[in-house]
């Protein structure tokens, strides 16, 4: 761009101010970001901004450039934010956004992550229509920003919370039918798996005992079935297995490995204490129905002598 055209951008640039200042005079109460307010001079790429902008960033007075581009700002900002900040750039220039607005992170001189908040637009173009100006005004939000990230971070907590069975850390029933109801098809499988003769443990043992039975045992259901499987505590002594994608024979291996588990365990006290269940297949059925035929076959597991699973291949 040759001087004289520089001077004279400058010169309109100079006039913006001015009668942005004025402006701010006559208002009362005007509102400015609580870092200031920044000009854009496009066609000479010339930026002048709120000196706050920049030291907000941790720079000194005589760190600031005498004359700042717009690439000052965006060649600290963070790689993840370039693009989404250059598009609303774009889309604003272009005339498809009556606004520039948008929300970056930005690099201090340390090397940390500001959360800056920016809205403008074109004030001025030339007669082509082409734009000349932009006015903005920028907000540090990073305060707010950590304390969304600290509300979703507490929501995840208590979301978590919320599924969770606090003995085992299993999933509680709730959880469970939210996710049967969501991913049961034709190809998952429901293992309803009960502790025989439980309360004889509580019994002779204690309820503490129990407890840590009931933990040990949540420890030897998980551990043998496979890492896509979910698996809950369904009520007092029972537990339930969701299997997606697997066929009857896997199935049926599956909960025949966990009916040897714990059969071969020695738990707390050397406890000894043995399973019976059933396993039914969804088949696109509503999951009560499912439960309920697993159910059935649970307790024709306990008539029939306990320690048993009942399965595809054993109708009840
Ligand atoms: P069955 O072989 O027929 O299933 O006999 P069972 O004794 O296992 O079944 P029953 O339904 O008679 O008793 C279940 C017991 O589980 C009774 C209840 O006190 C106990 N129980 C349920 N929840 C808990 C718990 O969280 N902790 C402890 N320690 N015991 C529990
Ligand atoms: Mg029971
Ligand atoms: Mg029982």
């Amino acid at each position: 761009m040759e001087t004289e055209e520089k001077i004279a951008h400058l010169q309109s640039l100079l006039l913006l101010m001015k009668r942005e200042k004025d402006r701010e005079e006559l208002l009362e109460f005007p509102w400015v970001g609580n870092l200031g307010t920044w000009f854009w001079n496009v066609p000479a790429d010339i930026v002048v901004c709120n000196d706050q902008k920049i030291k907000n960033l941790g720079y000194v007075d005589e760190e600031i450039p005498q004359q700042l581009g717009y690439s000052f700002f965006t060649e600290k900002l963070h790689p993840d934010d370039y693009e989404p900040v250059m598009e609303s750039m774009r889309k604003h220039l272009s005339g498809k956004e009556q606004v520039y607005e948008t929300e970056y992170r930005i690099k201090t001189k340390d090397g940390q992550w500001r959360w800056y908040y920016d809205r403008g637009k074109i004030v001025e173009r030339d007669e082509q229509g082409k734009p000349i100006h932009l006015a903005g005004i920028v907000f540090d939000i990073t305060r707010q920003k950590e304390l969304e990230q600290r509300v979703e971070e507490q929501n995840k907590i208590l979301k978590d919370l919320a599924d969770k069975d606090p003995l085992t850390g299993l999933l509680n029933r709730r959880a469970l039918f939210r996710i049967m109801e969501e991913n049961a098809s034709m190809s998952s499988f429901v293992l309803l798996i009960d502790l025989d003769f439980f309360k004889s443990i509580n019994d002779r043992f204690g309820h503490l005992v129990g407890d840590q039975v009931l933990q040990q045992a949540s420890s030897i259901i998980s551990m043998n079935v496979r890492e896509t499987d979910i698996v809950g505590r369904y009520g007092g002594e029972e537990f339930l297995v969701f299997l997606t994608d697997i066929s009857d024979v896997k199935m049926t291996e599956i909960a025949e490995r966990i009916r040897k588990a714990f059969e071969d365990k020695q738990m707390i006290n050397d406890i000894k204490v043995t399973v019976s269940g059933g396993i039914v297949a969804c088949s696109n059925r509503h999951i009560d129905i499912v439960i309920d035929e697993a159910d059935r076959l649970l307790y024709k597991a306990k008539r029939e002598g306990r320690n048993r699973i009942y399965g595809p291949y054993v109708q009840g």
